[in-house]
């Protein structure tokens, strides 16, 4: 199948990694991290080791220099295979890496950066809480200045990977509710600061991670500690809504399409062992047509994906193309495997097989990283539908 043109050194890194996931993400362990919810630490460290964090780090700070497509292209091999290394991957590359490289101060991006290519180190995002989703900007969870320091009090809601993460990349209230989109501030609130607890929710997939109510109570931070220092207090929101935003809708369709390639993969292979009525079920027609619909499905999302990720590489502005291939696919890769889940019949619906799993972890995805309402939204108003 075609890769669309992809450049010869992102084909050896799909090489690299694909060794890579065959060696250090055999499927008898990737089944037991998901059973176990459990984050393997250590595989996490050799892909940091392999330089995969740097992929979205400039190279004064140690990475290899931005290169969405390659890094759009790792979280798909790599939540194709397992989210308890996927999703990890992106908190560290993505969260981290493209926040601190985009809007982090100098002094951040120095300390910090040089951490992620070489540790991996992972953040958490703090933005979601009990009474906030899809409108961030009603955020309640407060920082209040008292000299030198940030002094946080309130909770945060699915702070996915807070426990295994080095800092909680919060967005707190820094003034009146009333001038709601001002004054916003993201601050790095250290994981094992006084005043912290977390309390673990229990999600139906994204095994691995772990997703957690936190709840910080008189949390004090240094100023220092607010992303983009002086010039990101009270500013928040143009660093959530600028081409960060672009990237993080693209890493969720990452997820969303290599969920949905080893779903098609597993039914595929399937089909042509399960013999019904004395021949593969590949014989008959209704299969064979779910998968060739499968398949198709599959190409587009990955065509549209990769579009986008050319489109940001070339810095060109994409807010519409981005909106666009979350929106699509995910819904898609939903549809693409919830057909291959009945290509397996009731053996696509039991632990044993791989399938149950994508069947859990692509649930989420249309939710994730701006739903699909809100994707329908940015579309009619960036293409300004009359309202
Ligand atoms: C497993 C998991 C991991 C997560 N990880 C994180 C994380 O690490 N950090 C984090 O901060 N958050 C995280 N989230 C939260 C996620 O980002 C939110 O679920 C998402 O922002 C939507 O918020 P909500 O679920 O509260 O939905 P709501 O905003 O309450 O929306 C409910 C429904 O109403 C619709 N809706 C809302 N507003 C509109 C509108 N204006 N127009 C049309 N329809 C609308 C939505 O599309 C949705 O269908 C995670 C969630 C899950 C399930």
């Amino acid at each position: 199948m075609t890769n669309f043109h992809e450049a010869e050194h992102i084909q050896m890194l799909r090489e690299t990694l694909l060794r890579f996931i065959e060696k250090e993400m055999p499927l008898d362990l990737v089944r037991k991290w998901d059973r176990d919810n459990h984050f393997p630490r250590e595989v996490h460290a050799k892909l940091a080791a392999l330089g995969l964090m740097g992929l979205t780090v400039p190279e004064e700070y140690g990475g290899g220099g931005r290169d969405v497509r390659a890094t759009i292209m790792a979280i798909e091999l790599l939540c194709g295979r397992s989210m308890a290394v996927g999703g990890p991957y992106i908190q560290s590359a993505c969260y981290a890496g493209l926040n601190l490289a985009e809007v982090g101060s100098e002094r951040q991006k120095a300390e910090l950066l040089p951490r992620v290519v070489e540790e991996g180190m992972i953040f958490a995002y703090g933005i979601s809480e009990p009474d906030v989703g899809a409108d961030v900007a009603s955020v309640r969870t407060t920082g209040r200045v008292e000299g030198d320091r940030l002094i946080v009090n309130g909770s945060k809601r699915f702070c996915s990977g807070a426990t295994i993460a080095s800092y909680i990349y919060t967005l707190v209230r820094t003034g009146p509710r009333e001038d709601r989109h001002r004054n916003l501030t993201l601050v790095l609130i250290p994981s094992d600061a006084d005043g912290i607890t977390f309390e673990a929710q229990d999600a139906l997939g994204l095994k691995g991670t772990g997703t957690y109510d936190v709840t910080f109570a008189d949390v004090s931070v240094p100023l220092a500690n607010v992303v983009g220092e002086e010039a990101g207090f009270n500013n928040a929101w143009t660093m959530l809504v600028g081409p960060g935003l672009d990237i993080e809708k693209m890493e969720v369709a990452a997820m969303a399409l290599g969920i949905a390639s080893a779903a098609v993969e597993e039914a595929w292979a399937y089909a042509q062992e399960r013999v019904q009525f004395g021949k593969p079920i590949s014989a008959f027609q209704s299969v064979r047509h779910m998968l060739a619909e499968a398949r198709t499905k599959l190409h587009a999302c990955r065509a549209v994906t990769y579009q986008a990720a050319d489109a940001l590489d070339r810095a060109e502005d994409a807010s519409l193309e981005t909106s666009m291939a979350k929106l699509f696919v995910c819904q898609t890769a939903q549809e693409i495997v919830l057909a291959c889940q009945q290509v397996l019949g009731a053996y696509g619906y039991i632990k044993e097989f791989d399938m149950e799993r994508h069947v859990r972890d692509i649930l989420v995805m249309p939710i994730l990283g701006g739903s699909s309402a809100i994707q329908k939204n940015n579309i009619c108003n960036m293409l300004k539908l009359r309202k």
